[in-house]
């Protein structure tokens, strides 16, 4: 389902996110980064998960320029973790900030583009270790924090191999539609019961480094970038959409050359 049209040129409040905590996965690079810098610019403190440390200082440093609230950095490769690391991250948000109130699960591996008869069972996991098991157990090791909150939104990053499957993408497709399925499920078990709403986002085509792995023949400036699509990530994450769960949602195309 495609958010409404007039999402593209949606204008957050600027105190959007005021006094709320927001965690980002992936946040060093790609969508991640530009919804970081994003919801630090609208107030919130983001909590800047990634693996790779050299990235996530310089995104904490943009947002320090940009006069954001600070941020918080939490390395972690995903595709290692164990129960602990996601533990130990619910501890270091309960000392550091000690709330939270929204997560945007947005890391992700592509993995091989490859055909099942060929892939290999151990990427096979990493890419779903990645993809599918972090969504999960790091939204179930921060329930706590979120159920807390009086208006909590957690969106999770599909894709339209989610929806519909296509040929030779593998543990990606299979991880995203795995996505689909853990978000309304988060969406139906605490519905009622919980100020959070859980919902998937396809962003859809974007100049990122991993769409330029899949489709390296591409020209990258016919894509949008990922500041352009920001206007859906920031109604999502902020109260305008307030009761909207367990939604599968696309970022609206429109005409970015
Ligand atoms: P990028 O490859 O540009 O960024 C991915 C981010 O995820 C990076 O910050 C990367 O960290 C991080 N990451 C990857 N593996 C791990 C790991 N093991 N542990 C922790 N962090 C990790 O991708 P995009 O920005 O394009 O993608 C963002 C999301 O959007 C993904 O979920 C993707 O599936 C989805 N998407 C993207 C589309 C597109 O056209 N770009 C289309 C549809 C969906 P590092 O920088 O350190 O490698």
């Amino acid at each position: 389902m495609y958010l409404p049209m007039d999402l593209l040129t949606y204008h957050a409040a600027p105190d959007l996110l005021a006094n709320r905590v927001i965690l980002v996965t992936g946040a060093g690079d790609g969508i991640g980064r530009a919804a970081a810098l994003a919801y630090a610019k609208y107030g919130a403190t983001v909590l800047l998960l990634g693996r790779t440390l050299s990235k996530l200082e310089a995104v904490y440093d943009e947002i320090e320029q940009q006069g954001g609230a600070q941020p918080a950095l939490l390395p972690l490769n995903l595709a290692h973790a164990k129960p602990d690391d996601y533990l130990s991250i619910l501890r270091t948000i309960e000392k550091k900030v000690g709330r939270l109130d929204g997560i945007l699960h947005n890391a992700a591996m592509l993995g091989p583009l490859t055909s099942l008869q060929t892939y290999d069972p151990e990427t096979w996991d990493e890419v779903m270790h990645v993809n599918l098991r972090a969504p999960f157990q790091l939204t179930q090791a921060l329930l706590p924090l979120l159920t807390e909150s009086k208006d909590a939104s957690v969106i999770f990053t599909t894709s339209s191999v989610g929806r519909t499957v296509r040929a030779l993408w593998g543990a990606y497709a299979i991880s995203k539609q795995g996505v689909e399925g853990l978000s309304r499920l988060f969406a139906d078990e605490l519905a009622g019961n919980s100020n959070i709403r859980f919902n998937c986002l396809n962003p859809g085509a974007t100049r990122t480094r991993m769409r330029a792995s899949a489709f390296p023949h591409e020209n990258p400036d016919t894509l949008p970038t990922p500041n352009n699509i920001m206007p859906a990530y920031l109604y999502l994450m902020g109260g305008d959409s307030h009761g909207v769960t367990g939604q599968s949602l696309d970022v609206p195309r429109g005409d970015w050359t």
